[in-house]
């Protein structure tokens, strides 16, 4: 059950008072965590990240300097390079394909639900495959681009079945049911 908003950003007050990485419900906003969820069919893998801008520029606003305004054009232009992030399985034949950025705080795409003092990126990377069933596995990226970046709550779903496992830092291999 989702917490209420503002309980929620005390308990990020807290947390982040006691310097601890304390979890905080499921699906909350969490700096340092991050939620990904893998898709694969024969014909595509669907890719969703939601986090907390904090873990990928250090501040959670619009730009308001030249040097953040440039953190985040490096950042978009990482996230953009979906190859890079995401590392399928040759076998499986994948080729990128379409990749959407919501963000209220930084004005992209038309995610509107934006939280007090905190802003989130939610991110769709499609990849268009040959034989998606053939995927054993899938290189995470993540972790090396973004440092500020500590642990990924994943959910996998495959022709095969679907499981939720953590990723921490440095662990980049997320294995697909096959
Ligand atoms: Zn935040």
């Amino acid at each position: 059950m989702p917490l209420p908003r503002y309980l929620a950003a005390l308990l990020f007050v807290a947390t982040g008072l006691l310097g601890a990485g304390a979890a905080v419900a499921a699906g909350a906003h969490e700096h340092g965590v991050a939620r990904l969820d893998i898709a694969v069919d024969a014909a595509r893998v669907s890719i969703l990240l939601e986090t907390p801008l904090e873990n990928l520029l250090g501040f959670e606003h619009a730009p308001r300097t030249d040097a953040e305004r440039e953190k985040v054009a490096a950042a978009l232009t990482r996230l953009r390079a979906s190859q890079v992030l995401f590392r399928i399985d040759s076998a499986a034949g994948c080729q990128p394909s379409r990749v959407d950025l919501q963000s209220a705080a930084l004005g992209l795409g038309t995610a509107t639900n934006s939280r007090e003092g905190h802003g989130d990126l939610d991110a769709t990377f499609d990849f268009k495959c040959s034989q998606g069933g053939r995927a054993g596995f899938v290189e995470v990226g993540l972790f090396e681009t973004f440092p500020g970046l500590q642990r990924i709550e994943l959910q996998v779903a495959t022709p095969k079945g679907q499981m939720r496992a953590t990723l921490r830092r440095p662990t980049s291999r997320v294995m697909l049911a096959r």
